[in-house]
């Protein structure tokens, strides 16, 4: 359940997306922030953050099988991240397609790991898989009172 004054409201559709320390360490968070930005999302929540093992480990439970786990644990948490909360009717599919295909090598040219990025293993941000883990991971990354409730003048521009 999401606890209540976190998000606006629990009707609207959200997304947890993240630059990840190589986009910060290698100076994309404006770039990044700027691609959902142009798009007409809206931004709720946003912040730098250096995230612990548990939190980074508790994000990305579902691949705590995987092979790679450890040092996608070791990746995430080598460095601040820019942890981010975007809304919009169909902002978790539109912003997977905006960052693009797992494997840079295999991401579109004009999404965000087509253009920045060669490897999966540093693949410079993180967008839900869906409404529900958009929910779930904002409510894991922001706290109570960190997201903002603001309207903005673009939406009568955005949304007929
Ligand atoms: P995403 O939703 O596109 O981010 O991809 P997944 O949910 O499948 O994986 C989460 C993250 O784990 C990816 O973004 C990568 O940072 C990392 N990852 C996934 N597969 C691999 C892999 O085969 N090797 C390494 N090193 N990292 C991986
Ligand atoms: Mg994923």
């Amino acid at each position: 359940a999401v606890p209540p004054g976190i998000v606006a409201s629990a009707e609207v559709e959200q997304s947890y997306i993240m630059v990840k320390p190589d986009g910060v360490q290698r100076g994309l968070v404006g770039e990044i922030i700027s691609r959902f930005e142009k798009k007409g999302f809206l931004l709720k929540g946003l912040k730098l953050f250096q995230c612990s093992k548990d939190l980074a480990q508790e994000h990305y439970k579902d691949l705590k099988d995987k092979p790679f786990f450890p040092t996608l644990i070791d990746y995430i948490t080598s460095g601040p991240v820019v942890c981010m909360a975007w809304e919009g009717d169909g902002v978790v599919a539109s912003a997977r397609k905006l960052i693009g295909a797992t494997n840079p090598l295999q991401a579109e040219p004009g999404t965000i790991r087509g253009d920045l990025a060669v490897q999966t293993g540093r693949n410079v941000v993180h967008g839900s898989d869906s409404p529900d883990n958009g929910k779930r991971e904002i409510v894991l990354w922001f706290k109570e009172g960190e997201l903002c409730q603001w309207e903005s003048v673009q939406t009568a521009w955005l949304i007929e």
